[in-house]
């Protein structure tokens, strides 16, 4: 058996320092698995480009990858303006509702996108701007805007600068004019998920569902928990969406920081339990933009997310505009074989596992642990199997999904061990079964006397019937 590198998987994002052919052909040759497109950089030609781009570099590479597009959801930002202000601490600062708001009694003013700032944020509250790096405290409240005391000094930059309203129950629609445009555009180029920043609720991924379908979109929904509202509708968010992504960026300032790990433990704990794919994101090699090595720390936040048995981790401005995009995938792909090389072999025992067909695939995952040597290969329409097979973790078990649908086959690239194959199938099991072992055996994946653990239909007389089969390679 060809070792797999490693069952974790790598999303990593595109920008300047990826978004060139050379540098992403070496991604995907390095093992990169999903591609993410951050829209609050990109504009709508340079989606259209870099999805050509990356579907050019599959063919170069002959690896298909899942792209992300990540929709930047109810974001609530500072007004540009014409200059930089140095807030210093105990200045006065006050943040107004509305475009036309003017400085008054000579206090520097921001103006803010939402316009319920002043009814949701209590006297006393806190404002974070620029990912909480300036922190004001409300001292008066105003019909058109809150007065603020500057508790945490810095330059407030002239750019639409990022805020955050820690504890608010933010009014704002899910899914805004902005992101409606550019789904619509995600779907357009194939797109094969969104992920939906500052998903709330289970009405918030539905809202997004909604749109796939009037588009006729297949895309699946990554949705993003990066506030109280979605820790505490957490298992409903995780119901209704296809993945999740705890976006550690945003989560770390919406919270009280110290109980972030809870939260992604949790939240890994979770997804693991519905079957449903998690990234962990965020920070994980953030020294890497400038340094070719990582802190000791990243090392440890990137083990302890394999740990924890992510089902990937993810690189952003690392890959997007870091000096060293190759080298973050050497070193997460590194610490995940490490990781993942010194796991006990045994299945998750808390996945809940409901259908007699998904009974079976743990039957078939623990009788690939049982023989060793082994593979599994299940053949899919809709992933399901592969989801449940990957969330009882069978470590040092690849898992090989044959699918016929290619779209699948990329958002299968997100899930926890799985190597997913494209095959056209036939009517007869027993061809599609050899076909996918020769597959396997040409890309040297499988070698003679490799045992493999097959989930196939066979048919009986007239009928089909499920089965589960251990085969050697010949
Ligand atoms: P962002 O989301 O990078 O789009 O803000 C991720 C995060 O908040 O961690
Ligand atoms: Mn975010």
């Amino acid at each position: 058996m060809r070792q797999r590198s490693r069952h974790t998987k790598i999303t990593f994002t595109l920008g300047p320092a990826s978004a060139k052919p050379e540098v992403i052909d070496q991604i995907l040759l390095m093992g990169g698995d999903v591609c993410r497109l951050n829209m609050a950089h990109a504009d709508h030609d340079t989606v259209r480009r870099n999805v050509g781009m990356i579907r050019e570099a599959s063919k170069r590479t002959g690896r298909e990858v899942a792209i992300m597009m990540d929709i930047k959801g109810p974001e609530i930002r500072t007004a540009a303006r014409k200059e930089a202000l140095d807030l210093k601490i105990g200045d006065t600062l006050d943040m107004g509702v509305d475009p036309n708001c003017k400085e008054e009694e000579g206090i520097a003013l921001a103006v803010v996108n939402y316009p319920l700032l002043v009814r949701d944020v209590p006297h006393g509250g806190l404002v974070l701007v620029d990912n909480g790096l300036i922190q004001l405290r409300v001292v008066e409240k105003r019909a058109d805007r809150l007065r603020c005391r500057v508790e945490q000094p810095g330059k407030l930059g002239p750019t639409r600068r990022h805020v955050n309203l820690p504890g608010v129950k933010v009014e704002l629609p899910a899914l805004t004019e902005k992101d409606l445009a550019d789904v619509a555009v995600g779907v357009e180029v194939g797109i094969d998920f969104i992920a939906l920043s500052f998903c709330r609720e289970a009405a918030d991924v539905e809202a997004l569902r909604d749109v796939l379908n009037k588009h006729g979109s297949k895309a699946g929904i990554i949705s993003k928990i990066e506030d109280q509202s979605a820790i505490a509708n957490l298992d409903g968010i995780i119901k209704a969406s296809d993945a999740l992504m705890v976006a550690r960026g945003d989560l770390g300032i919406e919270v009280p920081y110290e109980t972030l790990p809870l939260i992604q433990k949790r939240a890994v704990e979770t997804c693991i339990r519905y079957h449903k794919p998690v990234i962990v994101a965020t920070h994980m090699l953030e020294s890497m933009i400038e340094n070719p090595v990582p802190t000791r720390a990243e090392v440890t936040d990137v083990a302890n997310a394999v740990f924890e048995q992510t089902d990937s981790v993810m690189l952003s401005g690392e890959t997007a505009q870091g000096k060293h995009p190759l080298k973050c995938l050497e070193v997460m792909t590194k610490i995940s074989e490490k990781v993942e090389s010194t796991r006990p072999t045994g299945l998750n025992s808390d996945v809940i596992i409901e259908e007699p067909k998904h009974k079976m695939m743990k039957a078939a995952a623990q009788l690939a642990l049982d023989v060793g040597n082994s593979a599994i290969i299940a053949f899919t329409r809709n992933g399901a199997k592969l989801r449940l097979l990957a969330s009882l973790r069978p470590n040092g078990v690849p898992l090989f999904a044959f699918t016929d649908d290619i779209q699948l086959a990329r958002q299968l690239r997100l899930v926890w061990g799985v190597e997913p194959m494209v095959m056209k199938f036939s009517v007869d099991p027993e061809q599609n079964v050899q076909e996918a072992i020769r597959q396997l055996r040409v890309n040297g994946w499988v070698h003679r006397n490799d045992n493999l653990v097959i989930a196939t239909n066979v048919i009986v007389g007239d009928r089909i019937v499920d089965s589960l089969q251990l085969r050697q390679v010949q």
